[in-house]
C-alpha cells in the first residue's frame, strides 16, 4: 500500500467502508497526496493527453463558438466565461487568443477558472500570464456568482466527478463500497439493499448501475443559470448517450490502464459520463440541451479541418504533425467518436453552431 492507501485504510478502519465516489475524491484531491494535487497529470509526460493539448485549433474553435452564441442571443453587455477544470490552461489560452478577433465579446468578459488543485492553478497562472483579460481563480463552482449570461466550458471535467455504483444481488441493489482487507484496499458490497428510482428491475445478477449525483447537480445548476440569464455551455467528455449497465470506473497511469485501488493518487481515476442523465436535469432546469453528438461532427462543422490546413500552411515544417493532430481529434478510431459534445442554451435561443 502507498501512503495515501494507508491513510484511506485507516479512515475505513475507524468509520467503515466508503463509497466509490468518496474514494475517487480522496484519490484525486487529497491535498498532500491526491493525483491532481501532486502529479504532472495532463500532457505527454502525464497520465493522459486532452484535446486542447493535441491541437490549438480545438480551443480556438470553442472560443469562437461562445462568441457566435453570444451574438445569436443579442450581444448582451457583461458576461461570464467559466472554464471548469482548466488543466494546464491551454484551452483557456487558445480560446482567449482566438477571441481577440471578437473584441466586442472579449471586452465585456469576466473570466473565471474553477480549479481544485493549487498545483494546477499555478501552472495555469503561468500559462495565462499574457491573457488579454483579467482572470479569477476559484476552487469550486459554488464560489461563482452566476448572475449574468454564462458561457461555460467543461472539457474532460465531468468524468472526474464522483460516482456511486450499485450491484444487482439476490437481495436487490447493493452499493459497491471500498474497504480495507488484509493490507490492501478492496471492493465490497454494502450488506443492505436499497431501492433505485426507476428500479431497473430488468438487471441481471451482477449488473452494475452507476449514478453521479455530483454531475447531475452541477449540470442542473448550469442549466438553471443559463435558462435565467442567457449564455451557453459545452460539456465535452467520453461517455454514453443512453444509460446502460456496466462498471465504467477506470484508472489511467502513464497512458496505461491500472487497477483503480492499487495506488491511489498515482493514477487518474474517472468514469464515463452519462449524457442522458445530464440532458434530463438540464431540461428540468428550464434550459435546452442539444446533443450529445460525436466530437468529430461537431469539430468538423465548426471548420477544424480548414483551420488545420491554415495552420499547416503557416508552418510547413510541421504540416504533417498538424494534420495528424487534427486527425486524432476527429478520427473515429481516435477521439472523434468516443468523445461526445452536449450544449446547453436558453429555451428560446437558436440551435448553436455545430448542433444544427
Ligand atoms: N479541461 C482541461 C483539463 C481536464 S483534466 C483540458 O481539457 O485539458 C481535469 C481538470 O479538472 C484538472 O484541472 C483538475 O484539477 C480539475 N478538477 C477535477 N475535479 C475537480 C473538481 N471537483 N473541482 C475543481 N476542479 C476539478
Amino acid at each position: 500500500m502507498n501512503a495515501l492507501a494507508r491513510r484511506i485504510a485507516r479512515m475505513i478502519e475507524m468509520d467503515g467502508p466508503i463509497s466509490v465516489g468518496a474514494f475517487m475524491m480522496l484519490a484525486l484531491h487529497d491535498r498532500e497526496m491526491g493525483f491532481y494535487a501532486t502529479r504532472e497529470s495532463i500532457g505527454a509526460a502525464g497520465a493522459f493527453v486532452t484535446a486542447p493539448e493535441i491541437s490549438q485549433a480545438f480551443g480556438e474553435l470553442i472560443g469562437l463558438w461562445c462568441a457566435a452564441c453570444w451574438r445569436d442571443q443579442g450581444s448582451t453587455a457583461a458576461t461570464l466565461l467559466v472554464d471548469l477544470g482548466p488543466g494546464r490552461g491551454t484551452l483557456a489560452a487558445d480560446m482567449l487568443r482566438a477571441l481577440r478577433r471578437t473584441p466586442d465579446f472579449l471586452n465585456g468578459l469576466e473570466v473565471v477558472l474553477v480549479e481544485a488543485s493549487a498545483k494546477l492553478e499555478s501552472v495555469q497562472r503561468e500559462r495565462l500570464a499574457g491573457a488579454p483579460v483579467s482572470i479569477r481563480w476559484v476552487r469550486r463552482w459554488d464560489d461563482i456568482e452566476t448572475d449574468r449570461p454564462l458561457f461555460v466550458i467543461a472539457n474532460e471535467f465531468f468524468d472526474a466527478l464522483p460516482i456511486r455504483q450499485f450491484v444487482m444481488t439476490e437481495l436487490g441493489w447493493c452499493e459497491r463500497m471500498v474497504t480495507s482487507q488484509s493490507d490492501a484496499l478492496a471492493f465490497a458490497l454494502s450488506p443492505e439493499a436499497i431501492r433505485l428510482n426507476p428500479d431497473r428491475g430488468d438487471a441481471a445478477l451482477g449488473a452494475v448501475y452507476e449514478i453521479s449525483p455530483a454531475a447531475a447537480s452541477l449540470a442542473e445548476d448550469i442549466g438553471r443559470s443559463i435558462a435565467a440569464n442567457g449564455g451557453a455551455g459545452l460539456i465535452i467528455d467520453y461517455g454514453y448517450e443512453q444509460r446502460g449497465f456496466g462498471d465504467t470506473m477506470q484508472a489511467v497511469r502513464s497512458h496505461a490502464y491500472d487497477d483503480a485501488l492499487a495506488a491511489p493518487g498515482e493514477a487518474d481515476v474517472s468514469a464515463h459520463v452519462d449524457f442522458s442523465a445530464l440532458a434530463h436535469v438540464i431540461r428540468r432546469s428550464g434550459a435546452r440541451a442539444h446533443g450529445p453528438l460525436p466530437q468529430a461532427g461537431f469539430l468538423r462543422d465548426l471548420g477544424i479541418e480548414m483551420r488545420g490546413q491554415q495552420l499547416a500552411r503557416g508552418n510547413p515544417d510541421h504540416a504533417a504533425d498538424i494534420e495528424a493532430a487534427i486527425a486524432r481529434l476527429v478520427g473515429v478510431e481516435a477521439m472523434g467518436k468516443l468523445f461526445k459534445v452536449m450544449s446547453i442554451v436558453p429555451p428560446h435561443a437558436p440551435v448553436p453552431p455545430g448542433f444544427c
